[in-house]
């Protein structure tokens, strides 16, 4: 399903154009018009899903198959020195456009934003790490 509103259902299906690097039934690949780096593209699925918690589990196994494969294919042609997947879900956590999307960029030493992708490293205690760990164990 599309959804009306929404720029990624019209950039994945054609509608409006972009600079696609793979398309299938599904999903297309697109570089990202704002790029964290030469060659920052996005893994997007033609049928609207707000994110991982809406996507169908075998979609969601079919984008990690095609970012493997965009991976690949940058290794090949653009002489990276590193690679991020990265996935944002939810405002809190990054997420501006809210039609799945999975990111896919390469990264090169000689950069400057190289490290850009990281967070502040916490220390729970004991009691805390239990409680998560049994909470979270399936
Ligand atoms: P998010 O922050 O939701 O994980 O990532 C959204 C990404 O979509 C951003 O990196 C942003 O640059 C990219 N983006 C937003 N609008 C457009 C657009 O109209 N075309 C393309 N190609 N990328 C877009
Ligand atoms: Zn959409």
């Amino acid at each position: 399903m599309k959804k009306d509103d929404c720029i990624f259902c019209k950039l994945a299906n054609g509608d409006i154009p972009t600079r696609i690097i793979y398309d299938d039934d599904e999903f297309a690949v697109f570089m990202d018009a704002a790029p964290a780096s030469k060659g920052h593209a996005l893994v997007v699925p033609k049928d609207h899903y707000c994110c991982l918690f809406e996507i169908p589990e075998e979609k969601a196994a079919k984008a990690i198959k095609i970012a493997k494969k965009v991976a690949e294919k940058m290794k090949e042609e653009l002489n990276i020195d590193g690679l991020n997947i990265v996935q944002n879900n939810g405002e809190v956590a990054g997420q501006t456009v809210f039609h799945y999307h999975m990111h896919v960029i390469p990264r090169y030493k000689a950069d400057d934003n190289n490290g850009v992708i990281k967070w502040n490293q916490h220390e729970y205690d004991d009691a805390t790490m239990d409680e998560l760990q049994k909470k979270l164990t399936f």
